[in-house]
């Protein structure tokens, strides 16, 4: 793998397509730049309309190619599994990369590096047990089942937050199944999509199965969404721009699975450990500077504990250490880009005109060594309510409102008012309160006395606003296979071609 943060470093690199890098056709690139400094650090390939159509010719001719459909579904599957395998040997390159580009923490990025590797172990296993069915028809001496096979040309288009992550959740089954791909990294973070296609290679998967174009969501991940030669889309990003993608896709009849942005209600009752709860409640907005799309971001708590809660809470959010993501104990390193620094200045702005109270931070770290960086205090709005701006849009960074409910039914209905749908979590040692909860909220995961548990295991995606379609689990299988119906008529009768045969 030659793409790292040292050869990376000043230099320019292009599309991979077809198994190597390509310049782009009109020669122009964009800065990428590091967030704890706002300085650019590499350029990439701002892609056109005729990049993206080079990439989707590639992935079609990889599609129809025998070296990759013709391969056995076991055969396919070692090959996922050695990906995976690459991914671990380069772990160490991949999540400086990454840092470098999203500022996130270096051990998370670690972490996240060490897990992606079972992923791919996961979806590789399923590779040779994706099964049709056979049909018990209502005739005699036929033979009806259905055939999964690859849904074609897959378009990605992923997020800055957790590059690699996201899109390991849908390439591996993707490949283990036998499509070919087309990637579109978000500009703010392009370098490990791109290190990646390079391990594909490495991997033993042929040239052209996966590519990667980059370039900004305008223009590239536009041309990528309108071009007919995709079968599928998968995206990973905002609702607005789920609806613009949505909207292309539908001039070509195609469809997408969306994982969009979400306003995940985070409840906590006065039965549980309040230090617990807040534990819950901090890594749940906090972590990854609050850019996550499962961020608890609006946390509601039993009126008789909410001022204890509060207080806590605030204490808790003291002992949050800001810092460069690469030293070993910061708790958030910086947001990713100079607009999720304003977005969250303005939300936390019109938090306070409309009457909620900054409990703790509320502005830029004093501290001088990152003055020049996109950082921001881990913020408590206090005495907030739900039909505040902030309350009501994603935000995308380290603030959390907190408001007190009387009872359980207000409480549900709080956590329903928003037109989002992602995850949810309480806090109760009532069991039976907890399943009320489960069944009630309207929310695509389900989080009891814990928070942020994903597995790759288990289906999750949204509902309302949030989107549609499953990751993880054998659910993605399906997503990304088609079903074909097979008739054989093995009767060897010979039938009259105007008699209507119903047996
Ligand atoms: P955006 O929607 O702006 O961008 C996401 C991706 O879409 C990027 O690759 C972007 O490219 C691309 N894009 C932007 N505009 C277009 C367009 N018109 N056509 C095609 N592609 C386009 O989201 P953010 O970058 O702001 O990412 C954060 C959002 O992602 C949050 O809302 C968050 O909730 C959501 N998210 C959801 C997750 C989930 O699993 N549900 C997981 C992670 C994030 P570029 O950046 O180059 O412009």
């Amino acid at each position: 793998m030659k793409t790292t943060v040292q050869t990376l470093q000043g230099s320019r690199i292009g599309h991979f397509i077809d198994g190597a890098f390509v310049a782009p056709r009109a020669g122009v690139y964009a800065p990428s730049y590091d967030p704890t400094t706002a300085e650019p650090w590499y350029e990439f390939a701002q892609g056109d309309a005729g990049d993206v159509d080079a990439a989707v010719r590639s992935a079609k001719a990889a599609l129809l190619d025998p070296a990759w459909r013709r391969m056995t579904q076991t055969d396919r599957g070692k090959l996922v599994r050695r990906l995976g395998e690459l991914v671990l040997a380069h772990a160490e390159d991949l999540a400086q990369l990454e840092c470098r580009d999203n500022g996130k923490l270096i051990k998370e990025m670690r972490a996240q590096m060490r897990a992606i590797p079972d992923s791919y172990g996961y979806f590789a296993g399923m590779a040779d047990k994706l099964q049709g069915d056979t049909i018990p028809v209502n005739k005699l001496d036929t033979l009806n089942f259905n055939l999964r096979e690859p849904i074609g040309v897959v378009g990605m288009i992923i997020p800055w937050n957790s590059p690699l992550m996201m899109l390991t959740g849908t390439l591996a089954p993707c490949l283990a199944i036998g499509n070919t791909v087309v990637v579109k990294p978000s500009e703010h973070a392009t370098a490990s999509a791109l290190a990646l296609a390079e391990l594909v290679i490495e991997a033993g998967i042929p040239a052209g199965v996966v590519n990667v174009v980059t370039g900004d969501g305008a223009t590239t991940g536009d041309a990528l969404t309108r071009h007919p030669g995709i079968a599928k889309y998968v995206f990973t990003g905002s609702t607005d721009t789920g609806r613009k993608i949505a909207g292309n896709a539908a001039g070509n009849l195609v469809p997408c699975q969306m994982e969009l942005g979400g306003k995940s209600p985070h409840v906590v009752f006065s039965d549980v450990d309040i230090e617990r709860a807040v534990n819950g409640v901090v890594s749940g907005i906090f972590a990854a500077a609050g850019q996550t799309c499962v961020a608890g971001s609006r946390c509601f708590v039993e009126a008789p504990v909410y001022e204890r809660f509060v207080e806590a809470l605030v204490e808790r959010t003291r002992r949050v250490k800001v810092g460069h993501p690469l030293a070993e104990d910061t708790d958030i390193g910086p947001l990713a880009l100079a607009a999720q620094l304003e977005k969250v200045e303005h939300f936390v702005g019109s938090g306070v005109r409309e009457g909620a109270r900054v409990a703790v931070g509320g502005r830029k770290p004093q501290d001088e060594a990152l003055a020049r960086g996109w950082y921001y205090e881990p913020t408590v709005l206090a005495e907030a309510r739900n039909e505040m701006s902030f309350m009501r849009h994603e935000i995308f960074g380290p603030v959390v409102g907190v408001m007190p409910f009387s009872s359980e039914d207000e409480m549900i209905a709080l956590a329903n008012d928003t037109e989002y749908g992602l995850a949810s979590g309480i806090w109760t040692r009532d069991i039976d309160r907890a399943m009320r909860f489960a069944r009630n909220v309207e929310a695509g995961t389900v989080w009891i006395n814990t928070y942020r548990s994903a597995a790759f295991m288990s289906a999750n995606g949204g509902t309302k606003k949030s989107g549609y379609g499953r990751r993880g689990g054998f659910e993605v299988m399906r997503e990304f296979s088609r079903l074909k119906n097979v008739v054989i008529d093995y009767s060897g009768a010979m039938q009259d071609p105007f008699v209507i045969r119903l047996r």
